[in-house]
């Protein structure tokens, strides 16, 4: 049996990385010949049975009011519940904040190899079971081999495209012996971030560096932004000097995007930066030195000022819009 957790949003919606994991859950429930069960932790929001349109016939539910907040303890509890009550051999997390923080705990417990950030699906021939991930801040690949019973899978965000089919799946509920231990670490204050899709789940993100300037020329690359419907992102040093939101930050110290596309534009393309965005499909750089080394990395490339290039490319994507 194969579990997945799907996240979920404080309001029940599951994430687009939740139905990601969970449509790769499946799938490799279907290569292994047997069954996915998707897990869902929370205090009941949400419809947890459209997750049958991702691939799975069953979901557990475990509910309880002190699980409003993430937490830990109580996820790796719950989780290694729900993977002990369906004989779970292959378990699968999104490779985020939660998947990172419960993945490894949940592998202890269960005496689990792991695997964080998968980027493919198992290789199973003679009995083995071999998935790829990126090392080195995405330089190289490596092919890990588990041999444990049970493995624990993190799936990187936007790995693989998600597809939504039919059906809908049956919703068991998961009674959970949590004791106040289990909530020890208590959440003061959450605050959500609004307006744009999250990074971590846009598929478009055009992202500025110390080439900008100043926060003042952050219009045009909003501008871009909104013709593109992409989302916003910067580099540490945009951050740090309070240019932009630390949310925005991208890079080994930052968030981890694998968007479809990514415009990079005044970012020198330091190995620190490369290394939470050089999962982009497409890479799209702009910059006045043709040294640049973020042009290695690049799939195009456009050598010139920022602040003149930007509202061209700006005016080219809306009337591309338009003739569409
Ligand atoms: C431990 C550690 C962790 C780090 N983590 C991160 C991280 O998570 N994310 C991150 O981004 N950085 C990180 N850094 C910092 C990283 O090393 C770089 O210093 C940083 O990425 C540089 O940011 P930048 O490219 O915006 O600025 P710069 O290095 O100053 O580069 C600016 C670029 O803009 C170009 N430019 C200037 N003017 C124009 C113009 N008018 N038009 C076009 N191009 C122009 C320049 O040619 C240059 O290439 C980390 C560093 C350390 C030591």
């Amino acid at each position: 049996m194969v579990l997945i957790l799907a996240e979920h949003t404080a309001t029940g919606t599951f994430k687009k990385k939740a139905l990601e994991a969970v449509q790769y859950g499946a799938q490799i429930a279907s290569k292994m010949g047997t069954e996915a069960v998707a897990l869902v932790i929370g205090s009941g929001e949400g419809n947890a049975a459209e997750l049958g349109a991702y691939g799975v016939q069953k979901v557990l539910q475990v509910t309880d009011a002190r699980l409003k907040d993430f937490n830990a303890r109580a996820y790796t509890k719950a989780i290694v519940a729900a993977a002990e009550k369906i004989g779970a051999k292959v378990i699968v997390a999104s490779h985020d904040q939660v998947g990172l923080q419960v993945a490894p705990r949940v592998a202890m417990r269960l005496n689990a190899g792991i695997i964080a950030g998968a980027i493919g699906f198992p290789e199973l021939a003679n009995g083995g079971f071999t998935v790829r991930k990126a090392v080195f801040a995405g330089k190289a690949f490596a092919d890990v081999s588990l041999t444990t019973d049970v493995k624990v899978l993190t799936l990187m965000a936007n790995t693989f495209p998600v597809q939504k089919g039919e059906g809908s799946a049956t919703v068991e509920k998961l009674d959970v012996a949590f004791d106040d231990k289990d909530f020890g670490v208590k959440v003061q204050s959450t605050q959500v971030v609004s307006g744009t899709v999250p990074l971590s789940e846009a598929e478009l993100v055009v992202s500025g560096g110390r080439g900008m300037k100043g926060p003042e020329n952050w219009g045009a690359l909003e501008d871009l932004a909104s013709a593109l419907g992409a989302s916003l992102a910067c580099s540490r040093p945009v951050a740090d000097s309070h240019w932009r939101p630390h949310n925005e930050h991208v890079g080994q110290t930052g968030g981890t995007i694998r968007p479809n596309l990514y415009i990079a534009a005044g970012i020198s393309g330091a190995i620190q930066h490369l290394a939470g965005v050089n999962g982009s499909k497409t890479i799209v750089v702009i910059n006045k030195d043709p040294e640049a080394p973020f042009f290695k990395a690049a799939d195009y490339g456009v050598v010139g000022d920022v602040l003149e290039i930007l509202p061209r490319l700006t005016e080219a994507v809306k009337k591309f819009k338009a003739a569409q």
